[in-house]
């Protein structure tokens, strides 16, 4: 429950149960029904407008400052598109809402809440450049918001199904494939320090971008292995069992080795316990 002076737009976590304006403030209240980590939650205010969008059966928002219409509607108008690819690729989208919030401020980075992500004003140039940005969020309420980490070493399973989200939608828009992200990213990796090891980066290198990379390489070394259809029934198995829980490197591998016929630790070891770089099958 949050009340702000009259001509704030109030923004929080969960779904808008009740709004009232009383003496000069408005009041409103938000329920989150699924289970959310304190990270996830957020609360914006700002003077702010509101466009609707649908996203299939999902109830979907961009709001933002009233200044920055033209380049929001243009930066964010492939969120249906983008909605439904991944709806077929992970399963149903887990929310009844998404809001994307775009702040006057300029952020070095957008960030995922709980069906929400924001955005910086820098991020709605209008000239398309955040496309895998507006992927890697939405990606997250599969990845990281729906399915939980039982703790922060397992960072991989939020960022780097994300960062693989990002070169989906590539592939899928007719883009760099999948497969050409993924050795030109490798390549870059191989000219990095060989110091961290993504099963269990450490708190200094959580959300470095080998952690992103590397958990990306690690998905697409799986996927060239068992092959696209049991691939994407495995990250839709993954979306499902774990749905508003919590789950960890461990579950994935379990599950991961019903896909295929031969042993899968050699694959995961070396993506995930290692320091040099694999090579993709
Ligand atoms: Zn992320």
């Amino acid at each position: 429950r949050v009340s702000a002076e009259q001509g704030y737009t109030v923004v929080g976590t969960g779904v808008q149960t009740h709004y009232r304006v009383s003496s000069g403030r408005g009041q409103w209240v938000f329920e989150q029904a699924e289970p959310t980590a304190s990270y996830l939650v957020t609360l914006q205010i700002g003077r702010y407008v509101r466009t609707e969008l649908a996203l299939g059966r999902v109830t979907g928002a961009l709001v933002y400052p009233p200044a920055l219409k033209e380049g929001v509607l243009a930066d964010f108008s492939g969120l249906p598109s983008m909605m439904e690819f991944f709806e077929a690729s992970f399963g149903p989208y887990p929310f009844p809402e998404y809001t994307v919030i775009v702040t006057p401020d300029v952020l070095e980075i957008p960030l995922e809440a709980q069906a929400m992500a924001i955005f910086g004003s820098n991020h709605a140039g209008g000239v398309g450049l955040v496309e895998r940005l507006v992927a890697h969020e939405l990606a997250h309420q599969w990845f990281g918001n729906s399915v939980g980490l039982a703790s922060w070493k397992h960072i991989w399973l939020n960022e780097g199904f994300a960062c693989y989200s990002e070169w989906l939608w590539s592939e899928h828009q007719g883009g760099p494939s999948a497969d050409s992200l993924a050795r030109q990213f490798r390549r870059h990796l191989v000219g990095q320090p060989a110091d961290i090891i993504l099963g269990d980066p450490g708190a200094a290198l959580m959300f470095d971008d080998r952690v992103y990379k590397r958990g990306a390489l690690t998905l697409h070394a799986l996927r060239r292995t068992v092959g696209d259809e049991p691939f994407f029934g495995l990250l839709r198995e993954w979306v499902a069992t774990y749905r508003f829980g919590v789950a960890d490197t461990d579950d994935f591998r379990a599950l991961a080795a019903g896909y295929v016929e031969g042993p899968l630790e050699q694959l995961f070891d070396g993506w995930l316990f290692g320091t040099s770089v694999p090579r993709l099958p």
